[in-house]
């Protein structure tokens, strides 16, 4: 395999249609990841010619999302270049696709295609009947002199302009991903490609390739969906003149159960779910460095620049990579545990004003409350947005009955609901005295009750934290109490009481 020398250049260029893919990130990183290893640029391009699949908002949720998961681009719609625009239809509006596609009809790599779409649908029926598998369209037009197409295009006949592709021979290409080996297509497989629609805009093939070349694209790093694609941007890159750039086709990621790719009907891809769940930029980007590329057998942690300067082309597998929910999200809780307590209240906050725990924006006392708090989850948390519902009851009212917890929560396995009541009565009491208002303290108080009772601390201990928290399983309790306070902490074991009363 020939070595990577830089300065590389290479782009995502994701189209329009709707929420950024996950799988889309994974090749925007990989994309990054080489410009970064091998010093180059790298660039995003819109690619927003089909009309029917635009999405408005798209382009805003892409860049919003490329840029929280820790990706910037050297050129691209919002930062600029030397090479814009980056956004396709802005170049359609110059000229520059229809001033290729003329070169090609000049050059005689392309014709003016009447064919209709009915015609068309009725010769691919012929075609399945007569048992043939694949049809593969080849236009009459690609026989006519230029100045017949052009004279009946000048009647107002509608048409495309297609590929004509060399009926002989066969085209090649190799893969850095797939070890540099070759594929080959005999071009009888091949068909005249549409170049530019009947609206005048050019099709994906056309256009990204005709953009590839005119940025100055030396690797393309895309989806292995493009593969069977790639034949005919070879043979395009060949009328042109122009030098074919070196393509590794990225692995598709598949489901868990390794039956089929990442769906977006049957898994949470979009990205800026990520967001909303509560996965950290670091997480997410660790773990999608891994989606198809390893450094060893074993390393999985890597922060952004061990993976910068670890990645390497040649450790890009070709078979599919598969996505792991459970493991990102361990992976996540494992960044979550780096950050310090500051840092993670600070993260946490917006899905805490988002639940309506905190003002917005929160307070100096809410903040300082939050960060207190803070240490009581921080080794449980796997995603941010569990933290609401971890911490509610430190910001809610907590009372047993219908608008609150089942009090049969309170009494404890073997123990009725008259010793139940007498123990949080004791426990009231013993808490009550307490001057000293800190776990330690709490935690000797309830241990010296425990004794004098003679009950063992699990029960005693279970009752407090149900009165408390309304769960049975909560943040460790003595912390908890302290971080409650002494007022809250005796008026909801009193409430308690109330309701075994
Ligand atoms: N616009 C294409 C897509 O969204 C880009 C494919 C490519 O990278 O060549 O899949």
């Amino acid at each position: 395999m020939t070595a990577i020398t830089g300065p590389v250049r290479v782009r995502f260029a994701p189209s329009p249609t709707g929420y950024l893919h996950i799988g889309g990130v994974r090749t925007a990183l990989f994309n990054w990841l080489f410009a970064r290893h091998y010093g180059g640029q790298f660039i995003l391009r819109i690619e927003d010619t089909d009309e029917k699949r635009f999405v408005a908002d798209a382009t805003d949720d892409i860049s919003a999302s490329l840029r929280w998961v820790g990706l910037d681009w050297d050129e691209g719609p919002d930062v600029g270049g030397p090479h814009g625009p980056y956004v396709q239809s802005q170049r359609q509006a110059l000229g520059i696709y229809q001033q290729h596609s003329e070169q090609l009809l000049e050059a005689g790599w392309a014709y003016m295609s009447f064919t209709s779409e009915e015609e068309l649908a009725e010769l691919r029926a012929a075609s399945e009947a007569r048992g043939h598998k694949a049809f593969r369209f080849r236009g009459p037009e690609r026989d006519w002199p230029l100045e017949q197409q052009r004279e009946v295009a000048a009647s107002g006949k509608p048409y495309t302009i297609r590929l004509k592709l060399p009926l002989e021979g066969e085209t090649r290409f190799s893969d850095l991903v797939r070890g540099g080996s070759e594929i080959v297509v005999q071009h009888e497989q091949l068909q005249d490609i549409v170049l530019i629609k009947k609206s005048g805009m050019p099709v994906y093939h056309f256009a990204h390739l005709v953009d590839d070349h005119l940025m100055g694209v030396t690797h393309i790093l895309r989806a292995e969906e493009w593969v069977p694609s790639t034949p005919y941007h070879v043979v395009l890159y060949q009328a042109f003149g122009w030098q074919v750039p070196v393509f590794a086709h990225l692995p598709v990621i598949l489901r868990q159960d390794g039956k089929g790719k990442l769906s977006k009907r049957k898994d949470d891809v979009a990205t800026n779910r990520f967001w909303e769940r509560g996965y950290l930029p670091e997480a997410l980007f660790n773990y999608l460095a891994l989606q198809g590329w390893s450094y060893d057998d074993k390393t999985e942690i890597m922060s952004r620049d061990e993976l910068v300067s670890r990645f390497s082309i040649e450790r890009v597998q070709a078979s599919g990579a598969r996505w792991n929910p459970e493991k990102l999200r361990d992976l996540n809780g494992i960044y979550i545990r780096k950050l310090s307590a500051a840092a993670l209240a600070e993260q946490i906050e917006p899905f805490m004003v988002q639940a309506g725990l905190l003002s917005n924006p929160p307070s100096a006392d809410e903040q300082a409350y939050l960060l207190r708090l803070v240490p009581l989850v921080h080794e449980r948390l796997e995603e941010l947005s569990q933290a609401p519902e971890l911490l509610d009851f430190f910001f809610q009212a907590v009372r047993p009955g219908p608008e609150g917890y089942d009090p049969a929560l309170l009494i404890p396995k073997k123990l009725d609901a008259a010793q139940t009541l007498s123990m949080l009565r004791a426990a009231h009491g013993a808490l009550n005295i307490v001057e000293d208002w800190q776990s330690a303290k709490l935690e000797a108080a309830l241990r010296d009750l425990s004794e004098r009772l003679q009950v063992k601390v699990g029960p005693l201990f279970g009752t407090v934290r149900v009165a408390v928290s309304g769960r049975s399983v909560a943040p460790p309790l003595f912390d908890m109490l302290a971080a409650l306070g002494r007022e809250q902490t005796l008026s909801r074991l009193s409430l308690a009481a109330a309701a075994l009363a």
